[in-house]
């Protein structure tokens, strides 16, 4: 098994006189400054002047500053800005400030992995990255809980990275339901296939097949909402309760049978393996991440074209229409990151 830390293993005292700037105030931002204040860490907020977020941390009772500014004062920067901004944000306003001692942090280790940032050889570097959404890393830790979190270190200059990381995990909660000791380009290379391959990507391309499949068929599209895309989630939860037996055991056997029989028919796992091993290797060499990359930097054309097409499709439509019909609502904080 993997090496996993408690809170017996961190000692928050490591964070004591030291300065951490958030920088970010959107999902992790608002979570990670509010969990550290309220663990009795002296936390201030970096942000674009201006931005949306700087108000809503004023209002949350932060000193805010320009994100110049808070790297200035800070001795740990943890970056919780959009990964797609970060390189930009950090050649312009923090690389200056990375003066030897130094600490900064992440939440995913996409800019290290690809060399977006490279931090200066005598600062240290670490990931403190919940396994959930920001919202829920707030809400646990004021419930007396934590969300699980994976650390790793890649710089260690100062020799003490690794127990100011884990005092930071203490901080935001992880400590409390356990934190998992891995490396930035182990998580980076994992999220990015989970996501492209299983959770969004995959799923979405499943859902999406089976919906068109049976309208094509002539069946009505709310039937096939419901069966193909609602019912995604009722499964799901049963997996995530007692694994795929319990799935099992709480479905009908013709349920159980048919997924015997015909699960493989619709994805043949040699194929669908050499297809998954071909997007892991697009990650691996970087083909993925220079895509990416540019997409931002020429306008998001594609990115925004796909986006406004899938809005269109019919399963969208008819996915709210149904929401809307709906007696009970979907408790749905949108808390849209994969990670
Ligand atoms: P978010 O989109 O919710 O928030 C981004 C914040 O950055 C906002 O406050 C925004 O105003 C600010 N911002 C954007 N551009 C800026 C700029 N140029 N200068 C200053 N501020 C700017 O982001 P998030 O989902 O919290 O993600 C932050 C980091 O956490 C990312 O590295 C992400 O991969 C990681 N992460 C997210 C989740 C999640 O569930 N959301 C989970 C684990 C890790
Ligand atoms: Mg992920």
């Amino acid at each position: 098994m993997a090496k996993m830390y408690y809170e017996k293993d961190c000692n928050l005292d490591v964070l004591n006189g030291k300065t951490i700037a958030i920088i970010g105030y959107g999902s992790q931002g608002h979570a990670h400054a509010l969990n550290l204040r309220d663990s009795g860490c002296n936390v201030i907020v970096g942000l674009r002047k201006g931005g949306k977020s700087w108000p809503v941390a004023e209002k949350d009772g932060f000193q805010v500053f320009t994100v110049a500014e808070a790297a200035e004062k800070a001795d740990i920067i943890m970056m919780l800005i959009n990964d797609e901004v970060q390189a930009e944000v950090y050649k312009k306003e923090i690389a200056p400030q990375m003066k030897a001692g130094k600490a900064i942090a992440f939440a995913h280790g996409f800019n290290i992995r690809y060399k977006q940032i490279v931090p200066p050889a005598d600062c240290d570097v670490f990931m403190a990255a919940p396994k959930g959404p920001g919202h829920t890393v707030r809400s646990t830790y004021v419930a007396g809980k934590g969300v699980p979190c994976l650390i790793a270190v890649e710089q260690d200059a100062s020799g003490k990275a690794y127990d100011i990381a884990l005092a930071y995990i203490a901080g935001i909660g992880g400590a409390r339901a356990g934190i998992l000791e891995t490396t930035m380009d182990e998580e980076t290379e994992t999220d990015l296939f989970g996501e492209q391959t299983v959770l969004c990507g995959g799923v979405v391309d499943l859902m999406r097949c089976g919906f068109e499949v049976l309208v094509e068929a002539g069946y009505k599209p709310e039937n096939a909402y419901f069966e193909c895309i609602h019912e995604m989630k009722l499964i799901i939860d049963l997996v995530n309760k007692g694994g795929i037996a319990a799935m099992n055991y709480s479905i009908s056997d013709t349920a159980e049978f048919g997924e015997y029989v015909s699960g493989p028919r619709v994805l043949p796992a040699e194929q669908v393996k050499a297809n998954m091993r071909a997007v892991l290797k697009d990650i691996q060499d970087g083909t993925f991440a220079g895509k990416w990359i540019a997409e931002n930097k020429n306008g998001r054309t594609f990115f925004n074209s796909k986006r406004a097409q899938l809005a269109k499709h019919p399963m969208e439509i008819v996915g709210k229409q149904l929401r809307e019909q709906m007696l009970w609502k979907n408790d749905s904080d949108l808390d849209t990151a994969s990670n």
